[in-house]
């Protein structure tokens, strides 16, 4: 299998790391939709969150408490999205949830 975020997450293709623990790897967007625009995923290899179990999504929910403070957006505020499949316009299909933040986001999701 070719996972481009498993061969980021291998160190085959480089990236900007924020965090990495036994379970969970950050790195920052390529192309950044705000200040703060960072990718949180497991490091096993799960194509979206249909295919997440609990733990994966405990160890998940910590990372992004984490990083939220790490990355000094927990005070102001910031969004976090998942994109899954077709219609939820998801381009890599291993499961990643954005942490976007550092200004006023728009109202508007879709
Ligand atoms: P999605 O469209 O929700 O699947 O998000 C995929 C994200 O991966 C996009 O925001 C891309 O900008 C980002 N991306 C793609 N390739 C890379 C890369 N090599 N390094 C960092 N981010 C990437």
């Amino acid at each position: 299998m070719d996972c481009l975020f498993c061969r980021i997450i291998a160190g085959e293709i480089p990236c900007t790391k924020v965090y990495e623990d036994d379970a969970v790897f950050a790195f920052r967007d390529i192309n950044p939709q705000a200040p703060v625009h960072v990718l949180i995923l497991p490091k096993k290899h799960m194509a979206n969150i249909l295919e997440c179990d609990g733990e994966t999504m405990k160890a998940l929910l910590s990372a992004i408490q984490t990083i939220a403070k790490q990355e000094g957006v927990s005070e102001d505020g910031f969004r976090i999205v998942s994109n899954c499949g077709r219609n939820g316009a998801q381009s890599v299909n291993h499961l990643h949830i954005h942490l976007m933040g550092g200004r006023q986001l728009a109202d508007s999701m879709a």
